[in-house]
């Protein structure tokens, strides 16, 4: 009886996991159509500048993938970028996500409508592609633009390779005039050693400090250490995910500038920003 149910339990268990797998597989085969077929697109999310009187003006833009999947719907980012990093589609949506974006700032560009630069999120995978710095120069040069219209945005796994000396393609993106930003700032291995080497000029302070800072002393504390971090070496420092009016006057107290969150904007559609200018910023 016991080892009958025994046995059920494990066929059952197969069954999941190869459904499961046959899932992850049609999924794979759909996003690599999907990333040929324009099946994904670009939303835009406004980091603002803001000072105790309100918000300046608008900083940047942080370019976001999304997929809606034709019969499951919209797939979560952290879902399909998993995904394409594992199955080697990452370089194919990191060119495509680059290109789009510099499309779309080219147009805006042409239409005076005033974004100043866009980032785009690059995954560690990227940076085992020789080819990285070229393409990135070929898509400037095909929608003319100069460098400092676009800002890639990397994580730490990025770094991580070379602790010692710092990916060679750092510094010949830098020379294109491409700004680097360290993205989810404070969730990593964040050598604070290594920090002051990296040819970065931005780091995002990662929203999980931003969202306990109401009540939570240590979140605080990190979030004070990170802005002087910044402030000592001459980096901008962007606060993520910032929600509630709290969070975003208790960073602009402490000389955090640079503010991106569902309380400012949400990420939109393009044709969405110049409204979004025009309604925010007046
Ligand atoms: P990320 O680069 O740290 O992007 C910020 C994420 O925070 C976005 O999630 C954004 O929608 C979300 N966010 C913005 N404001 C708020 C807020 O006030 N509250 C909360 N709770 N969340 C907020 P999203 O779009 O789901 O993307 C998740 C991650 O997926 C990104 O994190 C990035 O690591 C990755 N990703 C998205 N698009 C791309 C892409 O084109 N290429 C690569 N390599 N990664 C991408
Ligand atoms: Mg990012
Ligand atoms: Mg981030
Ligand atoms: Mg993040």
């Amino acid at each position: 009886q016991a080892k009958a149910l025994g046995r059920g339990q494990l066929a059952f268990f197969h069954r999941t996991l190869d459904e499961r797998n046959r899932e992850r597989m049609r999924l794979e085969i759909d996003l690599r159509r999907a990333i040929g077929a324009g099946e994904l697109t670009l939303v835009y999310q406004p980091i603002v500048r803001a000072n105790p009187q309100g918000i300046l003006g608008l900083h940047s833009v942080e370019a976001l993938t999304r997929w809606h999947h034709p019969q499951l719907g919209p797939i979560e980012p952290s879902r399909f970028i998993a995904l394409a990093e594992s199955s080697g589609l990452i370089g194919a949506l990191s060119r495509w996500a680059v290109d789009s974006a510099c499309a779309q700032m080219a147009a805006w560009r042409r239409a005076d409508v005033a974004v100043p630069q866009v980032a785009v999120n690059l995954s560690a995978r990227d940076f085992q592609d020789p080819g990285l710095v070229d393409w990135v120069s070929a898509t400037l040069s095909r929608h003319g633009l100069p460098g400092e219209s676009l800002t890639l945005e990397l994580t730490e796994s990025a770094l991580l390779d070379r602790r010692n000396d710092n990916p060679p393609e750092l510094e010949a993106l830098r020379a294109l005039g491409v700004r680097l930003a360290l993205d989810d700032f404070g969730t990593g291995y964040s050598s604070l050693s290594h920090l002051h080497r990296l040819p970065i000029q931005r780091i995002k302070l990662d929203k999980s400090f931003v969202h306990d800072l109401e009540g939570d002393g240590n979140a605080q504390v990190l979030t004070t250490t990170v802005l002087r971090i910044g402030e000592s070496l001459a980096l901008e420092v962007v606060a993520e995910g910032v929600e509630t009016e709290f969070q975003s006057r208790f960073l602009i107290e402490r000389g955090c500038t640079l503010l991106q969150g569902y309380l400012h904007g949400r990420p939109m559609q393009a044709q969405a920003l110049a409204g979004w200018i025009r309604d925010v910023l007046g």
